[in-house]
């Protein structure tokens, strides 16, 4: 199934009302997505997630949301203007241009024993046309734009490739405000921005992402433990909401590869249909930022522990994660098709049937409400119901086709339950609760419905 996986995913995406290319009736533009209907419910729900694990259930976090556009001398502090680059080369033969890092891996992928340091630009052709590539020219990814109503040098600015230094800038203000004491981190979920030279994979790579970021503030020396605290909440994360265990991984940069902040970086990586790819980073950033915005703005970003009256730099462990990556992710774990079909009892039986098995915390839709007839009083039961669950939850009513058509419909968009408004709810009061996984189904009673379903949707 993996063959075909993505273009599965894609299709789905665009029928159901997740996703669709972005300016589509222009004819799109540079591999940008629009969240659909169905699509912008997942992508809350995933932030949302996040957001609960890392501030709202943590006593030693708190929350930010800082602007996109920084004064650009951040980037200076940052080291984004100098070195925020990718390695570029174009084919001279069809122009096509590429990153020189992914093409070297590319080579030493179907060449086992070889090694990155053994082999140069030089030796490699275009992989579309056989074609010469040119020399390596390191390309800045930072967007650049203007700020007021002239453009010149003085009112350059650049749209955020991070949502971390809006974190940085902001650690005094944070710490007075909220009287912290290390260690303690600041979130923030936002767009970045960033130039890529190969946008791809769908959601995978795209120039405008969000972020869900976090920098925890720790006391030098006990930096190293707290990097495997995140990095086991990392995995943690992802496995309890229903993400199958054996398509994760960490991965260990070399320390020859690591940024020029960092003491240390893993990711966590995703089985992808083309392969292990990044899905999570989490880096040791050291005291760098602190230590370089003090340097460039003139404020004191130092922390001074109240109790020792030691004055130093916080250490930085960052988790970084983007939130479509993270939306890709679910939508191809929890994506799986039946042969055939699950039931044999509908029409529809010998189709193959396809379900999203999202963890009931992220499905766009939790309930389904189906009456059986689209006469009173069964649709106006069903409607009440309706009603009363949206208070709380996204759900949907749906009166047309047969029930188990309605049952599909509802699979192929991961709702985790469908209730049947029946011949007999209004004798009874009572309805069918239908489980997508287990498809067993219950007798509940209208007024149990919402804690029922509220249980069984929480994180
Ligand atoms: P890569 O090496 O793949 O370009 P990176 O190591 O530069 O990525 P980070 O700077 O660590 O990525 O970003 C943190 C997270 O943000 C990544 O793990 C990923 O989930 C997400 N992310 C980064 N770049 C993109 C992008 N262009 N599109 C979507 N998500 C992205």
């Amino acid at each position: 199934m993996t063959e075909g996986l993505m273009d599965k995913i894609v299709s789905l995406a665009k029928r159901r009302g997740f996703l669709f290319p972005g300016s589509e009736i222009y004819g799109g533009v540079g591999s940008t997505y629009d969240y659909g209907p169905l699509g912008v419910l997942l992508k809350n729900n995933v932030r949302r997630a996040w957001w609960e694990a890392i501030v709202q259930r943590r006593a030693d976090v708190v929350g930010l949301d800082a602007a996109i556009i920084m004064n650009p001398k951040t980037w200076e502090a940052s080291g984004h203007l100098q070195g925020f680059t990718d390695p570029l080369v174009d084919c001279k033969g069809c122009k096509k241009r590429f990153r020189a890092d992914h093409l070297v891996e590319a080579h030493i992928a179907g060449m086992p024993g070889l090694k990155e340091d053994q082999i140069s630009i030089k030796d490699l052709k275009c992989p579309e046309c056989g074609g010469e590539l040119t020399d390596i020219r390191e390309f800045n990814l930072m967007f650049k734009t203007s700020i007021g109503p002239l453009e010149d040098a003085a009112s350059t600015v650049y749209l955020r490739p991070e949502t971390a230094q809006g974190i940085f800038v902001n650690f005094g203000n944070v710490l007075q405000t909220s009287r912290r004491k290390l260690p303690f981190g600041i979130a923030q979920v936002g767009k970045s921005f960033r130039n890529e030279i190969t946008p791809g994979n769908f959601i995978f790579r795209t120039r405008e992402f969000e972020q869900m970021e976090m920098e925890f503030f720790v006391k030098p020396g006990t930096d190293e433990e707290w990097f495997e605290t995140w990095k086991q909440f990392m995995l943690d994360w992802f496995v309890e909401l229903g993400v199958k265990s054996d398509k994760l991984r960490f991965y260990e940069h070399p320390k020859e590869k690591l940024s020029h902040y960092s003491k240390r970086t893993v990711d966590l990586e995703y089985e992808y249909p083309w392969g292990w790819g990044e899905l999570w980073g989490c880096a040791n950033r050291t005291d760098f930022d602190l230590k370089q915005h003090s340097k460039f703005s003139g404020q004191d970003l130092s922390y001074r522990d109240q109790e020792t009256n030691e004055k130093y730099f916080p250490y930085v462990i960052e988790p970084a994660l983007g939130l479509d990556r993270s939306v890709l992710t679910f939508l191809l774990d929890a994506y799986e098709e039946i042969d055939g079909g699950r039931t044999t009892t509908t029409e529809s039986a010998k189709e193959t049937e396809t379900v999203l098995r999202f963890h009931p915390a992220i499905a766009p839709i939790k309930a389904a409400v189906l009456p059986l007839s689209k006469k009173a009083p069964l649709t106006e039961l069903a409607e009440g119901i309706r009603k009363t669950l949206s208070k709380r939850f996204m759900v949907q009513y749906d009166e047309t086709g047969s029930v188990g058509r309605r049952y599909r419909r509802q699979d192929e968009i991961g709702t985790p339950y469908c209730i049947t408004v029946d011949f007999d709810t209004p004798e009874d009061g009572k309805v069918t609760v239908r489980d997508r996984d287990t498809m067993a189904q219950e007798r509940v009673a209208i007024d149990e419905l919402s804690d029922l379903i509220g249980e069984r949707c929480a994180l």
